[in-house]
């Protein structure tokens, strides 16, 4: 599908959900926020399904994450457009990047990376890919799309202005060092984007100016904006990140917390009207959840109303959306 036609102040936002089949209160906060913000600023809105996220998408979760954003009263302007659909700008990406010698292959596990990493830092998730395992040569050419393929990551911050969370900046190089940004995660398949490159490849491609999301995805603004320059892509994007919404226990919302899929809600009569009056809650537009339309939603919201902590989805939201 074609990307918008520019206009004289083309500000382009998308909504980039994972068709997971399993979106919950905390995406439609996002999705709900960075639509109101939208339509109150007068940006355009693509709705670009990342179904790269995932290994497999099972038949209908595209049509069902679409047809949940609807049900919250959202719109958008141009898509959904699939992430998927349009390997090629993906690949041509990849050849720049390996005519500019910024990738080679590398197909190290993980557990080769952890034993040559001289420091293993404690407590942290990952090691950071040891600069040492770089091949001698680097390519030039991207040879091979079925191997994975890392980005060089130079020491140095890279900074930003998040427009919600202020400035920040990370050191990609002690944070995850060279990343994978082509990957053969199913042996059955050719090689793909992971998604830190299938989204700034689209998110360019798309002319998107704003992206707004969950600050899970704060880190990845500095690795992002590595690839935007290792590419030549300009203007980078303006980013802003939201305090996640969290279970009762502090952890991501997730499985664990019980069934809180839209769907489920919505499969059990609860009225999109009460998800959305959850999220004006959490958005600080009011100090008990009253159900509330879209419309209503995007009259009221303020981005200086949300507090700047994480939000936690409360046994008492989920009979909120229970009744
Ligand atoms: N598809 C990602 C998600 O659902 C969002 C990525 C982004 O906004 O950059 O978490």
């Amino acid at each position: 599908m074609t990307p918008p036609a520019p206009t004289p102040d083309p500000h382009v936002t998308r909504l980039a959900p994972s068709p997971t089949g399993a979106l919950h209160p905390g995406n439609a906060r996002t999705f709900l926020v960075n639509w109101a913000l939208a339509r109150q600023r007068g940006w355009r809105i693509i709705l670009r399904i990342e179904d790269l996220d995932s290994p497999r998408i099972k038949p209908g979760v595209i049509d069902l994450t679409v047809d949940l954003l609807r049900w919250l009263g959202i719109d958008w302007d141009f898509g959904p457009l699939v992430q998927s659909e349009e390997p090629g700008p993906h690949r041509q990406a990849m050849e720049r990047l390996a005519k500019e010698g910024r990738v080679y292959p590398c197909e190290l596990t993980r557990g080769q990376i952890e034993a040559a990493a001289s420091a293993p830092q404690e407590g942290a998730h990952d090691t950071p890919f040891p600069r040492d395992l770089r091949p001698a040569t680097i390519p030039r050419e991207f040879s091979d799309a079925s191997a994975s393929w890392r980005l060089i990551v130079e020491p140095g911050e890279v900074g930003f202005e998040d427009e919600f969370a202020g400035p920040r900046s990370f050191d990609v190089s002690r944070i995850v060092g060279d990343f994978v940004v082509w990957t053969r995660r199913d042996p059955a398949r050719a090689g793909q984007p992971t998604y830190q490159l299938a989204v700034v490849v689209d998110d360019h491609r798309q002319g998107v100016t704003n992206v707004v999301r969950g600050d899970d995805l704060l880190d990845s603004g500095s690795r992002q904006l590595l690839l935007y320059r290792a590419l030549g892509y300009r203007p980078e994007p303006s980013y802003l990140h939201l305090p996640l919404v969290r279970g009762p226990d502090g952890r991501r919302l997730a499985k664990r917390h019980g069934d809180t899929r839209l769907d489920a809600y919505r499969s059990a009569g609860v009225p999109a009207e009460r998800v959305v009056g959850l999220v004006a809650h959490w958005c600080g537009l009011s100090k008990t959840p009253r159900p509330m339309p879209a419309s209503e939603f995007l009259a009221s919201f303020r981005l200086d109303t949300i507090p700047r902590t994480p939000i936690t989805f409360t046994p008492e939201n989920h009979q909120w959306l229970g009744r």
